[in-house]
């Protein structure tokens, strides 16, 4: 069956009053989302890319958001000049949108000197 027959049937299916859930791997557990068909497709041929998808992130972002367990790592550099591993204070166990967002902003540990607002401080970027 090709993907426009699949996104037919399913689509007939939703219109008949059907549903389609699946539960996504995320904090703790799974949790359960509807699926379009074309998210039903994606999930018998990608099936990361349909849980990003169903999550609002994209393929990549679901990889290291469900690796981390939801974890914002620190935004300075060691000395080597590899990123911190440490994570940012209260950035942790964070659902998907939340999760982007502290991402974006990015953050500095506890060793790097971070503040209240996670900007550097004394020690600034220098790594340690
Ligand atoms: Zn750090």
């Amino acid at each position: 069956m090709d993907k426009a027959d699949f996104v037919a049937v399913v689509a007939a299916l939703q219109n008949a009053g059907c549903r389609l859930v699946v539960g996504v791997p995320s904090l703790g557990g799974l949790s359960s989302r509807t699926l379009s068909p074309e998210q039903a497709y994606l999930l018998t041929t990608d099936r990361p890319a349909a849980f990003a998808s169903l999550l609002g992130l994209t393929r990549p972002e679901y990889l290291e958001w469900h690796e981390s367990q939801g974890t914002v790592y620190c935004s300075a550099l060691t000395k080597e000049g590899a990123p911190c591993r440490n994570t940012v204070a209260g950035a942790t166990w964070l659902c998907p949108e939340e999760w982007k967002a502290r991402r974006a902003a990015g953050g500095f540990c506890a060793a790097h000197g971070a503040q209240e607002d996670g900007s550097p401080g004394r020690m600034g970027n220098d790594g340690f």
